[in-house]
């Protein structure tokens, strides 16, 4: 017999796997997929075999050998383990971190694989028992519950739930009338199409959808779902899953961080009696555990969550759906720097099922691949439940006097329509009190001292925050300058806003909604509670409104600053300003009244804000894409961005000198544009600098990154920098 090695992708910051012998002592069988302990110096690590072979490129008499085999079966299909070495080659991420990522923690720690959650159930002279047999209500209370599920029993947890105690399970055992048993649920399931409430009529652009979109079914298609907010295409994504359960396959659904809302699980439980879960940041490790073993062993049939969802396991993946395509939650920005939505496409493809791509104001990229033919361009133009169009309108704010960010004229429009019992949003993205203290003696203003930031001033408690680097202090009592009392407020954020329009208008009931207020349990209760009276109601918030909600009654949208965004030196700002705009737009009118949105802006004339008003986002997004194509950036060319961190500038600078200089030579070098500070130079403490690397073809910047990323791994200064590398940026901050 040939000597066999495990190659093990450990999460450790290294662009390797390493090679284990395996002993004698390793009993069961190393499955590739599957979890392994082994020694890493001194220390153990849990790493997944990625392959079992003959060869190894270590000296031999170096190899360890594994310690431990975690588990009897593969946690990643073969096409997972594609999909993750794929984006561990693509991203230029250490493998082992890769595959750590697309785990639930955990697993990660070493969790069995497995549920095996304690079950109970009764014996056969429980079984045999008359209800009256049992005197104490508690047993009785038990025994009842266990009744129904026969030699079957269920799971402690479940019987805890329905406030069954422990010590009431074993008082019964104690009578031989129950007993506890493990129960280690292996088995496969299927998903069944089952109906919790029918469909609604499609009208015929959703039926053109659905119908392209089933067709391919059982194949890899692309399709780029392209409607305003209210066209129906959640409509188009429940009726295409429905086709997909059909068929006994799985759904998967990835949706924004803040589109998660209860208000969208709650649609897709309301129409199928069928195993949804959902997996988001909010949830406890246990939770997610839990939710994920439900998918892997194919019970769940719809799965819906935010980015990191990508990389469950489904046995029956049959149809992907990403929903708000565009959105910049998609982008991991940190560690391992993916784009879910990219890796969505790869996934499909692997899976050969069709994919979805859907929004009201799809990102450019997208745009260029239905225009290049690659994805089939879907349409909803109508909306679906109202034909009342909005009317857009510009307030210009120059030479305007301002109450808490608002003009007279938007102050007269809210008014109007709380008079007519309707609901009016209010939009600042910019939450807290106000965002500059400032001395009216001497123009001193509050910084952050760890960045190049102002530091914003909250109320309840009174105190700075900067929104950068979560740090905060008592505001001084006078000014650190000249010593003035003078201290001022300037500028709103939402909850001056908030206070204003209470004021304003004392007997409307105002939300706020923004990252502060909701971390309160009952915030979105109440709000909701208070939308659904249809009386008159104000919202005030910041881009956590302008997804995933519904509020029929909303007909005045305004944006206190609509062009806050375009200030930003980032290539994409106007992309972002006008897919807010046009999302936040998306919330006005859409029952049967007509809806009013309210642009203020410092710069009405700005040609983007006029091309959005006269042809809407899609006349935008010709435009924009004219543009970047005359320039050769995304979608017509390629970046990547390499970042440093240090705690001098000049480190940084030096480094990312160095790694140019090294790169300029390469076979298929690139434009290279820096290095240059990042638009936040210091941010907690620490400066950064980037240099953007430019290709015109996708294939040749990999090969360039490939060679280069080794030889800046070796580089002596790479030492004294974080660095990390950014391919696909979406972000150039
Ligand atoms: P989107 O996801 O594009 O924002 P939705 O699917 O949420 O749009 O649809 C908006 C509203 O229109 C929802 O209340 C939905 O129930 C309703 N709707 C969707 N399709 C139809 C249809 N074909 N007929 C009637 N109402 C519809
Ligand atoms: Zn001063
Ligand atoms: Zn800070």
């Amino acid at each position: 017999m040939p000597r066999l090695y495990l190659h093990v992708a450990l999460p450790v910051p290294l662009r390797k796997t390493f090679d284990y012998s395996i002993p004698a002592s390793l009993h069961g069988t190393p499955h590739v997929g599957a979890r392994v302990r082994v020694p890493f110096g001194k220390r153990e690590l849990i790493g997944v075999i990625l392959a079992v072979d003959e060869h190894t490129d270590s000296p031999v008499e170096k190899i360890k050998p594994a310690r431990h085999l975690v588990d009897a079966h593969s946690l990643f299909s073969p096409q997972l383990m594609q999909l993750l070495t794929w984006a561990a080659h693509y991203y230029h991420y250490p493998i082992g971190e890769v595959f750590s990522t697309a785990l639930p923690t955990l697993l990660r720690q070493g969790e069995d694989l497995y549920d095996n959650l304690t079950h109970w159930r009764l014996t056969t002279l429980g079984l045999n028992l008359t209800t009256d047999a049992l005197r104490g209500a508690k047993q009785q209370a038990a025994w009842q519950a266990l009744v129904p599920h026969g030699t079957h029993g269920i799971s402690e947890d479940f019987l805890k739930r329905l406030g069954i105690e422990r010590t009431t399970l074993l008082a019964l055992a104690k009578k031989e009338l129950t007993e506890e048993f493990g129960q280690h649920e292996t088995k496969l399931g299927t998903p069944q199409l089952k109906y919790a409430e029918s469909p609604i009529t499609a009208n015929s652009e959703q039926e053109t959808a659905i119908a392209a979109i089933t067709r391919n079914l059982g194949q890899f298609k692309t399709f780029l779902l392209d409607g305003v907010t209210g066209s129906g295409k959640t409509e188009v994504y429940l009726q295409s899953i429905a086709s997909c359960l059909a068929n006994h396959k799985q759904a998967l659904v990835l949706v924004p961080e803040i589109g998660l809302t209860p208000q969208t699980v709650a649609r897709f439980r309301a129409r199928f009696a069928v195993e949804t879960v959902m997996l988001h940041s909010g949830l406890t490790d246990r939770e997610r555990l839990r939710a994920w073993r439900r998918a892997y062993l194919g019970h769940a049939a719809i799965i819906i969550g935010t980015r990191s969802t990508i990389f469950t396991p489904l046995p029956h993946l049959g149809l992907v759906i990403v929903d708000e395509e565009h959105d910049l939650s998609f982008k991991q920005q940190e560690g391992f720097r993916y784009n879910a939505r990219d890796l969505a496409v790869l996934r499909a493809q692997l899976a050969q099922c069709p994919v979805v791509l859907g929004s009201a104001t799809p990102s450019l990229e997208s745009l260029a691949n239905a225009k290049a033919g690659r994805y089939e361009h879907l349409w909803l133009k109508e909306r679906a439940a109202t034909l009342t169009p909005t009317t857009i309108k510009l307030i210009d704010l120059r030479g305007q006097k301002l109450q808490a960010g608002l003009t007279s004229a938007l102050k007269e429009a809210i008014a109007s329509r709380l008079k007519k019992d309707e609901q009016v949003i209010i939009f600042l993205n910019r939450r807290g009190f106000a965002p500059v203290l400032l001395c009216h003696d001497c123009a001193w203003q509050a910084k952050c001292p760890r960045c190049d930031a102002k530091i914003t001033l909250h109320r309840n408690p009174v105190r700075l925050h900067c929104h950068h680097c979560g740090f905060s202090q008592q505001p001084p009592s006078h000014c650190p300058e000249c010593q003035s009392k003078a201290l001022r407020a300037i500028g709103a954020g939402t909850v001056r806003v908030e206070e204003a329009l209470q004021e304003l208008f004392p007997k409307v009931p105002v939300h706020r909604i923004d990252r502060d207020s909701t971390r309160k349990k009952d915030s979105w209760h109440n709000l909701y509670a208070d939308i659904e009276t249809n009386k008159a109601a104000i919202l005030v918030g910041t881009q956590m409104l302008a997804k995933g909600h519904h509020f029929p009654n909303v007909t005045l949208v305004a944006l206190l600053e609509a062009d806050s965004g375009l200030l930003g030196a980032d290539f994409r700002a106007g992309e972002r300003v006008a897919q807010l705009i046009t999302q936040v737009a998306g919330r006005a009118g859409r029952a049967h009244k007509a809806g009013l949105v309210l642009l203020q802006s410092h710069q009405p004339e700005h040609p983007l804000l006029q091309q959005l008003l006269a042809s809407g986002y899609q006349g935008f997004a010709e435009l924009a894409l004219n543009e970047r194509q005359a320039i050769g950036l995304p979608p017509y060319g390629y970046l990547a961005l390499l970042r440093a961190e240090a705690n001098y500038p000049e480190t940084a600078f030096a480094f990312l000198t160095e790694a140019m200089s090294h790169g300029q030579v390469l076979a298929d070098a690139p434009e290279f544009w820096g290095p240059i500070p990042a638009p936040m130079e210091k941010k907690a403490g620490i400066f950064r600098a980037h240099l953007l690397v430019k290709h015109h073809q996708r294939a040749a910047l990999q090969r360039f990154l490939t060679l280069w990323l080794n030889k800046v791994n070796a580089l002596n200064d790479a030492k004294k920098v974080r660095w990390a590398i950014d391919v696909d940026p979406q972000e150039l901050a």
